[in-house]
């Protein structure tokens, strides 16, 4: 499977293109692994992986 995505060093959101959204960094690494996908920062999951605005973020970036 390809990855096409990026994801940002800093708030690990995955991006496509060459800056992060959130951040505006163009700090991003092809080097992640994992998914986890955040409708609702209020949940649990979200609190466990330390997000608080909703998107799709890598569960580890090296
Ligand atoms: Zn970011």
């Amino acid at each position: 499977m390809a990855k096409r995505e990026k994801a940002c060093n800093e708030c690990r959101r995955l991006v496509r293109g060459n800056e992060c959204p959130a951040c505006k960094t163009t700090d991003l690494t092809k080097n992640w692994e994992g998914v986890v996908v955040v409708v609702d920062p209020d949940s649990d999951i979200a609190k466990t992986v330390g997000i608080d605005t909703p998107g799709k973020y890598a569960i580890k970036t090296r």
